[in-house]
């Protein structure tokens, strides 16, 4: 197989207890305790591990901050945590330099199915550690740019998995694409959950990570798969993606000549948000619009998301947008944003061999969380595949 980018792949390199320094270093310092990316053992008094990503990208660094501080309150590695904890941090080289990922890099969030770059050889290694490992649950924890609210996205709807991601937050997504991110991979392996902390470096989303990942070690596997007594969750389903064409230049609000495309100001302001039809996106000066919509399926979509009038870009359909950002590195390595629609989980009877034991919820959260819109649609769920792609 012909491997895209030049690199030989990153070494993994595995440590079998949390190495000294880590809780106190500067993320500019990383790299001269971890030289990549690092599988790390920290003891626990019993059980099986917890698995946590962290830093895939290198610049969401939430996660990096959340476990300093939570490994140096347990006193880690002089002394046993609850539960063992199997620790991967990511993008160690882009984490020094403050970036998502380096030039010429695979993006390690996409590189957990497939072959085609050096990165992949990383991953399966990464993998096969794991479910050697056979973790309790899996959590990968990252940031996004955008004005969001903390949420759990799952990729499979099942219970554990659910459960994980209310106890983080009462908005959940449900996602299938893209199918090549570390979560997909892990919920083949043990309940899995993409913790989504808010912009990196808040203070908020720090200690809010903190306290969930305590709770993950000190409770109880009966507990902490429980499903928490707030049964009030926003479920949405991603359906699809805006991306720009290759090299157009996009604006936001007041745009100069040099913009192909032109986005609102307040663009960000909408992410899960109900947006009503007929809404205007922005504005494109080109004859043909410079953005498309894709499926699941990367079937484009476009016509069925928005229209476009007079050089306005507007929608077509009421849709719930999330990830909206205004950071063009983001949009042209990643995309603009995604298009959920939202669902209703029904009330699941816990299974007969794994009775929920009475147990405090979790404390409510008190983020600054936009009032969630009224469904758009509710399908029943039971005409819904559990796994849109088998794993
Ligand atoms: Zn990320």
């Amino acid at each position: 197989m012909e491997h895209l980018n030049q690199y030989q792949p990153p070494d993994l390199r595995l440590f079998d207890r949390l190495p000294e320094g880590f809780t106190g270093i500067a993320i500019e310092k990383l790299g001269s305790i971890l030289p990549g990316p690092s599988l790390i053992r920290i003891e626990g008094e019993k059980g099986a591990p917890i698995f946590v990503s962290i830093l895939l990208h290198g610049n969401e660094t939430t996660g990096f901050s959340a476990m300093q501080q939570l490994l140096e309150g347990f006193g880690a590695p002089r002394r046993l945590l609850p539960r063992p904890m199997l620790l991967f941090v990511g993008n160690v080289a882009a984490a020094v330099r403050g970036v998502r990922k380096l030039d010429g890099q695979a993006d390690y969030n996409r590189i957990w199915q497939g072959e085609r770059y050096p990165e992949h050889l990383l991953a399966r290694h990464v993998l096969a550690e794991i479910a050697r490992a056979a973790p309790v649950a899996g959590i990968d924890l990252h940031n996004n740019t955008g004005k969001n609210p903390h949420y759990g996205c799952v990729n499979r709807l099942e219970h554990k998995s659910l459960s994980l991601a209310r106890r983080f937050s009462k908005t959940i997504v449900w996602f299938t694409e893209p199918h090549e991110v570390l979560a997909v991979a892990l919920s083949a392996i043990c309940p899995a959950v993409t913790l989504e902390c808010g912009v990196s470096g808040d203070a908020t989303g720090t200690e809010h990570v903190e306290n969930y990942l305590r709770h993950c070690l000190e409770l109880p596997e009966e507990i902490l798969f429980a499903p928490p007594a707030n049964h009030h969750n926003d479920l949405f389903h991603t359906t699809a993606r805006i991306l720009l064409s290759e090299g157009t230049r996009p604006g936001f609000g007041q745009c100069d000549d040099s913009a192909d495309i032109c986005f609102r100001e307040d663009l960000e302001t909408l992410n899960f948000e109900r947006v009503p039809e007929g809404t205007e996106l922005g504005r494109f000066s080109k004859e043909l619009p410079p953005i498309r919509v894709i499926d699941n399926m990367n079937e484009t979509v476009t016509d069925r998301y928005l229209l476009f009038s007079e050089n306005r870009i507007l929608t077509r359909v009421p849709v719930v947008p999330s990830m909206f950002t205004r950071d063009v590195k983001i949009i042209r390595q990643d995309c603009l944003g995604y298009i959920m629609e939202s669902y209703q989980l029904p009330e699941a009877p816990p299974p007969p061999d794994d009775p929920p034991p009475p147990e405090k919820p979790d404390p409510p959260e008190d983020h600054d969380e936009p009032e969630l819109p009224e469904p758009i649609e509710k399908p029943p769920i039971e005409a819904l595949p559990l796994v849109r792609r088998s794993f």
